[in-house]
């Protein structure tokens, strides 16, 4: 469970921007929560300190019983930017965290490739970054957060790069992980339909300053009706 309690988060500096002002929210396990808003609205910087990576002004954080401080692998993010290693091939790309976690050479192969097959990228496995579109960079980016297995895993906008038809079998693809993998997802996109077809709940920030408007309970059959679909 990740509960969001009262979380502020205001950037000092020449100019100070109240970006998340007060926001609560909690997710249960296995949820799948989109976030909607309009730019600006605050929530790259909500879901940043939901990862760690971004210092909580007032509120808290609290991911598994755990006060979040840092980053930690149990919370994986899919960056709004592709932010790939350059020197490292594709395949080296998505077994980097497996390495940091020492899981054996074969091991990570496996895994790796499991994923490599889901985003549709087997003939690139040893093309590195800069041989691949921005599409294809930004599908080794989440096949790199999908492999290191996080219990919740934090998407920024992931498919906003992607035509429609590559958009629509990651979803999929995602939904199917989702499931049979037991993930909690929070989910940041521009798209209402999105949000609609993947999530259980979509959050709906407003405008200024970063507030949560409404949560709507999407309560179509779910999940296997989409995911088999
Ligand atoms: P988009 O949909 O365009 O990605 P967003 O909802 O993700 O927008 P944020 O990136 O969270 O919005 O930004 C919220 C507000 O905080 C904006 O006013 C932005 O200018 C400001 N902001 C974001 N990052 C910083 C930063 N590092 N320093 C100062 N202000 C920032
Ligand atoms: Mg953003």
């Amino acid at each position: 469970t990740l509960q969001i309690k009262n979380v502020t988060k205001r950037y000092t500096g020449k100019n100070e921007v109240l970006a998340v002002d007060n926001v609560s929210l909690e997710i249960g396990e296995n949820e799948f929560i989109s976030i909607v808003g309009p730019s600006g609205c605050g929530k790259s910087t909500l879901l940043r300190m939901v990862a760690g990576l971004e210092s909580i002004t007032d509120g808290e954080i609290i991911f598994n019983g755990k006060k979040v401080e840092g980053t930690n692998a149990e919370r994986g993010m899919v960056f709004q930017q592709y932010t790939l290693m350059p020197w490292r091939t594709v395949l080296q790309n998505i077994t980097f965290g497996l390495e940091v976690k020492n899981i054996p050479k074969e091991e990570r192969l496996t895994i790796a490739r499991k994923y490599i097959q889901m985003i549709g990228l087997e003939d690139f496995e040893n093309s590195y970054p800069y041989e691949l579109s921005g599409g294809m960079q930004q599908r080794v980016a989440i096949a790199r957060t999908l492999a290191n297995d996080p219990q919740i895993v934090l998407m920024d906008e992931p498919f906003g790069a992607l035509d429609a038809q590559t958009r629509s079998m990651l979803q999929n693809h995602l939904l199917k992980i989702w499931e049979t993998d037991k993930k909690t997802i929070l989910f940041i996109t521009h798209s209402v339909d999105e949000a609609i077809y993947l999530s259980d709940k979509v959050v709906i920030m407003s405008a200024r300053p970063g507030k949560i408007k409404e949560i709507v309970d999407i309560n179509i059959e779910r999940p296997r009706s989409r995911i088999s679909a």
